[in-house]
C-alpha cells in the first residue's frame, strides 16, 4: 500500500486531507512525493514559522538533539531555561509554563485562572471565564468548551463547565456577563479558526476596562497570532494592553511541538510545585527551536512581516472575485466570490499551497517568505481568484 492508502485503512479519519503528500521542503518550497513543487502559504497551519527545513533551525535542533533529547522536569537543561528567558524579556510576562501544544498552553491558563480565584475568594464562585463566541482554544473537553461555537458542543459532552461566552460585535453586554462570577476573559487578538477576524479596537478596549473594574484576569491566546505574525511579537501589542495570561504555541517551536503558558505579574505566584506539570513539556530539542526562532524574531525580522503582508494586500484589495481582506500581519484571510475550497483545490493544482479557515481562504506564509515566491504565489492565487 502507499502513503495514502495505509492513511485510509490505518489513520483515524479525524482529518479531510487535501490529496497531496509532502515528502520534502526547503523553505517556502515543499515537493511532493512525486517532486511536484509548491509554493508554501500555509507552513503547516503557522507552524513552520521560517518555511520547511531552515537551516539555522536545523543546526539548533541537531545540535540539542545529539546532546540530550529529553530529561523530563525533574532535572534543569539549558534550551527550556534560556527560552523561558527570552520569552519573558519579549514580551514582559514573569514566569513561563511549557506544553507541547496549544491545547494544554490554554489548559494551563484556565487552571492559572481558576486557582487564582479560587486563593482570592476561598472558594469557586468566580471560576468562570469570559471566551468569545467564534473561537478555537482546543481539541481537550476543556478547550473546546471554552471555544466558543456551537458545532464543537456536540456529542462529546459533558463538557466542562463554567465558560460564558461573549459577541466580540457587542462589546456592551460584556459588563453584564462579567457579574456572573467570573474570573478571566479570554480572546484571540485574530480569530484565526474562526475566520481570520481580528477583534475590533472597540471591543478590546471595553474587555480591558471590564477587567479592571471587575477585577477579572485578561488572557490572550496567542497560539496562532504569536511569535511574529501580526507584525509584533505578539497581536495584543497593536492593541494598547498587556494581558495577565498569554498562551502561544504553532510557530515557537519553527515546526516541531511546544506551547507555553507565559504569566503576568498577577499570577506569577499561582503555581507552585505539584500543581500542574507535563511529561514532556519543555522538551530540550523543541526548547532549542524555539530558542532559535525567538532569536531571529528581531524588528527587522518583524518589518520584514509588515512589508510582505502589505505587498499581499496592494495586491489583492479590490482584485477580480475579492470581497474582502481580513487579519493582521502574515495571518491573512480572503472574502471570495468564488467558494473558497475550489480557488484551494485550484491553487494546489497549479503549485501553490493555500488553506481555508471557515468560508475564506487563509493564508499563513513563511514570516521570512522570499519576496519573489511570494510574488509567484500571490499571482497565481489572484489569478484563481479572479475565475
Ligand atoms: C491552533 C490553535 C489552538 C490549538 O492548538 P493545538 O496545538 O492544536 O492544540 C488554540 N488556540 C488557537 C488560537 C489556535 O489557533
Amino acid at each position: 500500500m502507499n502513503t495514502k492508502e495505509l492513511d485510509a485503512a490505518y489513520v483515524a479519519p479525524t482529518y479531510k486531507r487535501f490529496p497531496l503528500e509532502i515528502a520534502k521542503g526547503k523553505g517556502s518550497l515543499a515537493w511532493d512525493e512525486q517532486g511536484k513543487e509548491y509554493i508554501d502559504l500555509g507552513t503547516g497551519i503557522a507552524a513552520n514559522i521560517f518555511g520547511l527545513a531552515d537551516d539555522g533551525w536545523i543546526q539548533a535542533v541537531t545540535e540539542q538533539l545529539t546532546k540530550v533529547q529529553h530529561t523530563s522536569n525533574l532535572y534543569y537543561h539549558e534550551p527550556g531555561s534560556r527560552l523561558a528567558q527570552l520569552l519573558c524579556e519579549g514580551t514582559g510576562m514573569k514566569k513561563v509554563f511549557f506544553g507541547n501544544s496549544g491545547a494544554e498552553a490554554n489548559e494551563c491558563a484556565i487552571k492559572t485562572a481558576r486557582r487564582w480565584a479560587f486563593k482570592k475568594y476561598g472558594d469557586e464562585s468566580h471560576s468562570n471565564i469570559i471566551t468569545l463566541k467564534n473561537s478555537f482554544h482546543g481539541r481537550t473537553i476543556t478547550t473546546l468548551a471554552a471555544t466558543g461555537q456551537d458545532v464543537f458542543h456536540k456529542e462529546f459532552g459533558p463538557f466542562t463547565p463554567g465558560f460564558l461566552y461573549a459577541d466580540p460585535a457587542n462589546p456592551a453586554e460584556l459588563s453584564a456577563l462579567a457579574e456572573k462570577g467570573c474570573c478571566a476573559i479570554m480572546m484571540e487578538m485574530v480569530q484565526g479558526e474562526g475566520g481570520v477576524n481580528a477583534l475590533s479596537p472597540e471591543f478590546v478596549a471595553e474587555a480591558v476596562r471590564v477587567a479592571k473594574e471587575k477585577d477579572l484576569l485578561l488572557i490572550v491566546d496567542e497560539i496562532q497570532t504569536g511569535n511574529g505574525r501580526s507584525g509584533k511579537l505578539c497581536a495584543w501589542m497593536h492593541f494598547g494592553f498587556v494581558p495577565d495570561i498569554m498562551t502561544t504555541a504553532k510557530g515557537l517551536g519553527g515546526g516541531l511541538p511546544i506551547g507555553a503558558c507565559l504569566l503576568g505579574e498577577r499570577v506569577e505566584t499561582v503555581l507552585d510545585a505539584g500543581s500542574h506539570g507535563s511529561t514532556f513539556g519543555a522538551n530540550p530539542v523543541c526548547c532549542a527551536g524555539a530558542v532559535y526562532v525567538m532569536e531571529q524574531l528581531n524588528p527587522e525580522l518583524l518589518d520584514g512581516v509588515t512589508a510582505r503582508a502589505e505587498y499581499i494586500r496592494k495586491e489583492l484589495e479590490g482584485a477580480k472575485g475579492v470581497e474582502g481582506i481580513s487579519g493582521m500581519g502574515l495571518m491573512i484571510g480572503i472574502s471570495s466570490t468564488r467558494p473558497a475550497s475550489e480557488v484551494v483545490a485550484a491553487c494546489i493544482e497549479r503549485g501553490v499551497l493555500v488553506l481555508t479557515a471557515k468560508t475564506k481562504i487563509r493564508l499563513l506564509p513563511a514570516l521570512n517568505i522570499p519576496m519573489e515566491l511570494l510574488a509567484k504565489a500571490i499571482a497565481i492565487l489572484k489569478e484563481e481568484l479572479g475565475k
